[in-house]
């Protein structure tokens, strides 16, 4: 028998953190495209959150734009608790996330410590809200994105894929924890995508390795976190589904 399907589930609502640009803005802005509206977590980019906002309402959608550090759990808490008293969003999407590249030996333990806080720490945080919340409404989807140096590991990155291989392990007990809850998690692997991150790599290096032979587009990677909240993707959880053009199979 068929079931059938609806391009939005009930709660309309996801939460995305470091969505004022790149990726994070990608993905707000297609999940608004399909219906969702968006609380919308940045740290410090106020003018581009607020023009990401505008393109949101502009579709027609709210857009809650939520400025604060997903490092610190007690901003995390004063900003959220309030909020999720009054609604509990069908989805969380861990995106936000920053690199401080550089080889071992000359890595400061803050650089260590900034990646690591960010991306694991981050997901703590916000993970941890959200399933509590979501449990009992046994219904929720949590996304984390990870990167391909968290699945091959990169030289200059030993801190970032640290904490994107942290956050597969995390994502997969995670999802083993919620399932019978209807509580689905997965995490979307981007490789070498075109935005702000990426603007100081050898490019010219780096494209021969991939064989699709080009740069991703952050809105690549919206599509497939799109997915993954719709109701087609009620089937897949604990899986790292890659968005790299073939440069990790
Ligand atoms: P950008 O640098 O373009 O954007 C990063 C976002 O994270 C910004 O919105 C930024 O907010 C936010 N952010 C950073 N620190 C914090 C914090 N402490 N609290 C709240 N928000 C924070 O990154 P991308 O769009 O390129 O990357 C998005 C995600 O995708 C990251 O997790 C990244 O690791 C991952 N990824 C990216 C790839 C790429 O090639 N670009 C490849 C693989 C994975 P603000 O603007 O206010 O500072």
């Amino acid at each position: 028998m068929q079931t059938p399907i609806a391009p939005v589930p009930s709660s309309q609502t996801v939460f995305i953190s470091g969505a004022s640009r790149g990726i994070g803005a990608a993905i707000a802005e297609r999940l608004a495209e399909g219906g969702f509206d968006i609380w919308l977590n940045y740290h410090s980019a106020h003018d581009q959150a607020r023009a990401v906002q505008k393109k949101i309402e502009a579709l027609g959608r709210k857009c809650l734009l939520l400025p604060f550090d997903i490092t610190k759990i007690e901003e995390v808490s004063l900003v959220l608790d309030p909020l999720l008293e009054q609604e509990i969003p069908f989805g969380m999407v861990h995106n936000a996330g920053i690199t401080r590249d550089t080889l071992l030996p000359m890595m400061r333990r803050e650089e260590w410590d900034q990646v690591i806080d960010v991306h694991l720490n981050g997901f703590f945080n916000l993970a941890r809200i959200f399933s509590k919340v979501m449990l009992g409404k046994r219904k929720g989807r949590i996304i984390a994105i990870s990167s391909v140096s968290g699945e091959t590991g990169q030289a200059g990155q030993v801190n970032y894929s640290a904490a994107k291989a942290g956050l597969i392990g995390a994502a997969k007990a995670l999802a083993r924890e919620l399932a019978r809850r209807n509580i689905l998690v997965n995490v979307v692997s981007p490789g070498l995508i075109d935005t702000e991150m990426v603007k100081d790599l050898p490019l010219e290096k780096m494209l021969p390795m991939i064989p699709l032979n080009r740069l991703g587009t952050a809105r690549e990677v919206a599509g497939l976190v799109n997915f993954l909240l719709s109701e087609e993707a009620g089937y897949i959880t604990g899986q790292v589904l890659s968005v790299n053009g073939g440069l990790y199979m």
